[in-house]
């Protein structure tokens, strides 16, 4: 591990070598979907930075164990301990019990962030699977004196802390201190204006279906428990990064390492990453704002959800990125470019080393140095045109795929197979037909999409929709 891995860090505010607990192993946890409805593309956005931070760790060479859990109870609509639970309107609106909901979106949640190239976490677990483990943390922390129980719930006491908005700097520690004042649904349990749910009874929410018995009688657990007692149960005392989105980072994170921290008496965790949003052009994404975009829907548009990747992956995860469709087919363009540019390299001779090694070393320092996943794409085009054999640069896209995860090798072969071997023009126009047929098929203009086949299949080229998008031959 010669290359320092830096990566900024929300702690600290400053990008920051990465250090971890043991020696070449890193202890990782991210925060899951909430299971109660579809996972958007912003959504997505997030677990495929969180993916290339983790490919990027074991490219450097460490080892990464990643644990996620699932919330498929005790997220309320309310980040302020107020509102319905979100998974119980989820039953209510399709008619289904609680768990139905939970397993049906948890499996949609998996199929989308399979098809973008993420790698499945190493540990999965449902909230619901852990009751006893949330039970026995707050106990804990009733007994050490940091929570107390008001109104047949039990709540965390922020007020025992020395700094319970970690993360924020002087200035934001104000204008937060004032926000949760300005809170308009005010709890009088509270001892504090900060202070949160550990566990919920029946006592206030009266139709609340999944409950548990515990020593404050029956109810259901707060949201951010689950994580703190999650991570504990699989990772231990020490973590080394936690992941998630920037709406994460208060109330939920900030309530993690309270509770965490006041639990083990210890520093809990040395790394806080958080990605940024995707905006649509109204704003952000969210869940509970009706229509909602998923991967599903942009395949059933014919795009490749490794398209909606490389578009990910085209810009810095600290930053908003604003997606339309105008952005999508760009990205695609650039793909379907890249695939066959390596569609053209034959595996003849041997592999540089020297020369591999020296792109390697490139790649790993755009990755390492606060993700640069725009640059990284930078090193690989490069590569494709180094003055070096088609055998180096087809070990070069292989050695970077496992990190940028676009199955450049496959769609190539399927690309060289499918002998489209065309003049450019030829090439440009059934690009640019296939972008036009997009447009019709969005705008449900499906006439048009049918004409727009028509008119390829008079030049003799075929297309088909497939699994991995719009794909052409030549017939
Ligand atoms: P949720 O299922 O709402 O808890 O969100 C799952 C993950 O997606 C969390 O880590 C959120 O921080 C993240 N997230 C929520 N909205 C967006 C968005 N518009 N863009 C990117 N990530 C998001
Ligand atoms: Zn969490």
């Amino acid at each position: 591990m010669a290359n320092k891995f830096t990566f900024y860090n929300t702690l600290s505010r400053t990008i920051e070598e990465f250090k971890p607990n043991e020696e070449g192993k890193v202890a990782m946890y991210t925060c899951g979907p909430t299971v109660y409805h579809f996972a958007h593309i912003g959504n997505i956005r997030t677990y495929i930075m969180q993916d290339v931070l983790i490919k990027s760790l074991e490219y450097a060479g460490y080892e990464v164990k990643r644990v996620m859990n699932i919330t498929d109870v005790g997220h309320l609509s309310s980040d302020a301990d107020t509102g319905e639970d979100k998974m119980v309107a989820g039953a209510k609106r399709e008619h289904k019990t609680v768990m139905e909901i939970a397993q049906y979106y948890t499996d949609a949640f998996f199929k989308d962030f399979d098809a973008v190239g993420n790698k499945r976490p190493d540990v999965v677990e449902p909230a619901t699977n852990c009751i006893t483990d949330f039970i026995e943390m707050v106990e804990t922390l009733l007994e050490k004196g940091y929570a107390y129980v008001a109104g047949g719930n039990v709540y965390f006491d922020t007020s025992k802390l020395d700094d319970y908005y970690v993360f924020s700097s002087a200035v934001e520690k104000e204008q937060l201190a004032v926000g949760v004042r300005d809170d308009v649904e005010e709890d009088s349990n509270k001892k504090n204006k900060t202070d949160f749910v550990l566990w919920f009874t029946k006592s206030k929410f009266e139709d609340q279906a999944l409950k548990w018995e515990s020593p404050w009688g029956e109810g259901y657990p707060g949201w951010h428990i689950e994580c703190s007692c999650i991570s504990k149960r699989h990772l231990g005392e020490y973590l080394d990064i936690h992941c998630g989105g920037v709406d994460n980072i208060f109330p939920h994170h900030t309530n993690e390492i309270a509770q965490s921290e006041a639990y083990f008496g210890h520093k809990w965790c040395n790394y806080w990453f958080h990605s940024n949003h995707l905006n649509d052009q109204s704003g952000k994404m969210s869940k509970s704002k009706g229509a909602i975009l998923t991967v599903s829907l942009l395949q059933e548009k014919g795009y490749d959800p490794l398209v909606y990747r490389f578009f990910c992956l085209q810009s810095h995860y600290r930053k908003p990125l604003v997606f339309s469709y105008d952005n999508l087919d760009n990205a695609l363009q650039a793909y379907n470019k890249l695939v066959k540019r390596v569609s053209e390299l034959k595996a003849d001779g041997e592999v540089d080393g020297a020369v591999k090694a020296e792109f390697e070393a490139k790649f790993l320092e755009a990755v390492s140095n606060d993700l640069n996943t725009s640059m990284a794409i930078t090193v690989l085009y490069d590569a494709l045109k180094a003055d070096t054999n088609d055998a180096t640069k087809l070990a070069l896209v292989d050695s970077f795929d496992k990190v940028l995860s676009l199955d450049l090798i496959n769609h190539a072969a399927t690309l060289a197979e499918a002998g489209t071997s065309v003049d450019s023009d030829l090439e440009a126009f059934i690009n640019d037909a296939i972008a036009r047929r997009a447009e019709a098929k969005k705008a449900k203009d499906f006439a048009t999409a049918d004409a727009i086949r028509d008119e390829l299949l008079a030049k003799g080229v075929e297309i088909k929709d497939t699994r991995e998008g719009v794909v052409w031959t030549l017939v």
